[in-house]
């Protein structure tokens, strides 16, 4: 429900700290998976925000949803404020290509970016699995529907002029249920686009022997090299149980946006709830230790900036 539509049903309002009337307003921001990391982006921005209701009357609240594109769809429809997608389909909606053709979302505005997300294969020791095309012929979960790791999968395997068909099995299970498949043997390999550490990989690699896979070759070069959200990536060594080599892949942003719709002084305080706090916020999870405020501003974003976070940013000095 959208925050001034609540707002309105409710008529509430509360005292401030200097006595003066804040209406009581909702927003609600879309993430991923409870064992991934948009979870925890979702929930840190909402403890910041909250932190400060009696001041600005917003209350914030952060469930567990499908996934980036599950989330730009909640946005499009009102059904949500705020959401965590990748950089790709964020690139995707505002311009209507890949799976947005068609399906132009134009209202949509870029916040601010946070971590990166190497597409990420975890194969089974057993499986035989050293590279992507020896998934071929084996048993993979390619992500659930309304994720950005199954489109995202969707676009690697076009480029490599292959499909679901293409595998043993192609399971749609979600993050929180891949890596029990994993260690339970119903599939070979998991598929995630996801900042690390993160909970569900270490789930993966701790209850059986499994492996991060590289995702390098030709078709991956030419993704990169012809596409600007997405770049090379390496997921260090030493982050999980029995992967202490670097892992070679490609990657995305993770972005934070929302709607032209959505009332600039809500995405202002939002804004300012996270960089006013910016240190606490990086304390919130490993993924967000090394963020850089000049980065976030500008990598990864291809719709135009919000006008709320737009002043804020203007305020700080940081564009003009
Ligand atoms: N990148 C994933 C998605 O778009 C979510 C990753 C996470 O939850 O941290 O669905």
């Amino acid at each position: 429900m959208k925050f001034y539509k609540s707002a309105a049903i409710l008529g509430a309002a509360l005292l401030t700290a200097s006595g003066a009337v804040a209406q009581e307003r909702f927003i609600t921001i879309g993430t991923g998976g409870q064992t991934g990391v948009y979870f925890v982006v979702g929930q840190s921005i909402c403890r910041l925000v909250n932190r400060g209701s009696a001041d600005h009357g917003l209350k914030c609240t952060a469930p567990s949803t499908g996934g980036s594109i599950a989330n730009i769809n909640a946005i499009k429809a009102g059904d949500m404020d705020m959401g965590v997608a990748q950089s790709d389909w964020q690139f995707h909606a505002y311009n209507g290509s890949s799976q947005f053709e068609g399906d132009k979302f134009d209202g949509l505005r870029a916040v601010f970016s946070v971590h990166g997300e190497p597409f990420t294969v975890v194969a089974r020791a057993d499986a035989g699995i050293s590279n992507f095309d020896d998934l071929f012929g084996k048993r993979v979960n390619v992500g659930n529907p309304g994720s950005g790791q199954r489109a995202t999968m969707d676009v690697v395997l076009g480029a490599m002029g292959k499909s679901d068909a293409d595998f043993a099995l192609a399971s749609e299970l979600k993050p929180a249920e891949q890596s029990a498949a994993l260690g339970d043997n119903k599939v070979d390999a998991i598929i995630y686009t996801v900042g690390h550490p993160n909970g569900s990989i270490q789930e993966a690699t701790s209850t059986v022997d499994a492996k991060l896979v590289n995702v390098t070759g030709d078709a991956i070069d030419k993704l990169v090299a012809d596409n600007p959200y997405y770049a090379k990536a390496t997921i260090p060594g030493g982050l999980y149980k029995g992967n202490d080599e670097d892992t070679q892949t490609f990657g995305v942003k993770a972005t934070f946006v929302t709607s032209a719709d959505v009332a600039d002084d809500v995405v202002y305080t939002v804004v300012k709830a996270v960089f006013d706090n910016f240190d606490r916020f990086k304390g919130l999870h490993p993924a967000f230790a090394n963020l850089k405020e000049e980065d976030m501003i500008a990598d990864g974003l291809s719709a135009p900036l919000h006008p709320g976070a737009e002043q804020y940013y203007k305020e700080r000095g940081w564009i003009n």
